[in-house]
């Protein structure tokens, strides 16, 4: 019988615990926490995540800055703001919602944002220290998967992990976090020859594809954790993991869903980074 895990439950406590660590450090020592969200155009999916991020700073006492910029702002505008966060004290965490339109070039937009105030780990200096292990932020999705696995009380040392996808905002730093637990880990891709049978090995396995229930209940290990990272938005317009709930539950012994599963626990992650963050004016 399978026991589902709760995100949204498992989120709250976290942000909870965030909310009360800055109110203790609000009153004996000063401290104030604050992340800036640039949005560019208006791409209704990052719309939801901003709003989204914002109530979640207010939940935890956070200021919030946004700054919706139009969808012909240009490279230089982009990098002006950034480069006006970076030097702005009140302003712990710098996010800039990605995906951006097709004429801005993410890769010098993330390498100009301070590694100091990258709450999303996208930066290269951020991504080496994780890869080495040495770390202040950890990447917001995959550190919320590690919470929910956490949570379920499954040790991850010496377990046959595999992530399907290998992204570098999902995939490939998942790998890495559950490799740092001592997992031993495979990453399937869309070259893998036959994924059902890596699949099948999995004590721990996370889905962060993209293709609305790749993975059906044939392809899950009797007992195994499974953690779907997979937001798709049907036809229809419900939301849809990449793993076929209802077969997969069948093995699981744990198993997330979608929505309520992985999705709350990115943004609580995102807060934890920051007050991360803020933490560091105190030193
Ligand atoms: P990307 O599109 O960047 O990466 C998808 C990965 O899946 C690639 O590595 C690709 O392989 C692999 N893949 C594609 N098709 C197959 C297949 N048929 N078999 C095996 N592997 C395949 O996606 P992201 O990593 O950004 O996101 C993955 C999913 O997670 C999406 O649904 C996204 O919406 C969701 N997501 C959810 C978040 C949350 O907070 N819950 C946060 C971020 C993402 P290859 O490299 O060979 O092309």
């Amino acid at each position: 019988m399978y026991k589902l895990i709760d995100g949204k439950a498992v989120s709250a406590s976290v942000k909870e615990s965030i909310r009360k660590e800055l109110a203790e450090l609000k009153e004996t020592k000063g401290l104030t926490a604050g992340l800036a969200v640039i949005i560019v155009g208006e791409d209704p999916a990052s719309k939801v995540y901003v709003r989204n991020k914002k109530l979640a700073c207010e939940a935890c006492g956070f200021e919030s800055f946004e700054y919706a910029l139009p969808a012909d702002t240009t490279q230089e505008e982009l990098l002006n703001l950034i480069n006006k966060l970076n030097n702005d004290d009140k302003v712990d965490g710098i996010l800039c919602q990605l995906p951006l339109p097709k004429h801005l070039d993410e890769k010098l937009v993330i390498n100009n944002i301070s590694p100091k105030k990258d709450v999303d780990a996208f930066h290269p200096e951020n991504v080496g220290q994780i890869m080495i292990g040495d770390y202040n932020y950890l990447p917001c999705t995959p550190a919320g998967v590690m919470e929910l696995i956490a949570s379920t009380g499954v040790e991850i040392s010496g377990k046959e992990c595999v992530v399907v996808g290998r992204s570098n905002i999902v995939g490939k730093p998942m790998a890495m976090l559950l490799l740092h637990q001592s997992g031993t880990v495979t990453i399937c891709h869309s070259r893998t020859k036959d994924l059902a049978e890596c699949c099948r090995r999995a004590d721990i396995l996370v889905a962060a594809v993209g293709v609305p229930n790749l993975i059906t209940g044939d392809m899950v290990k009797e007992g195994a954790v499974v953690i779907d990272v997979g937001m798709n938005r049907l036809d229809n317009g419900k939301l849809c993991g990449d793993v076929e709930f209802e077969t997969a539950k069948e093995k699981a012994s744990y198993i997330t869903p979608v929505p309520g599963g992985v999705g709350p626990m990115t943004i609580a992650m995102l807060m934890k980074n920051t007050l991360t963050s803020a933490k560091t004016k105190l030193k």
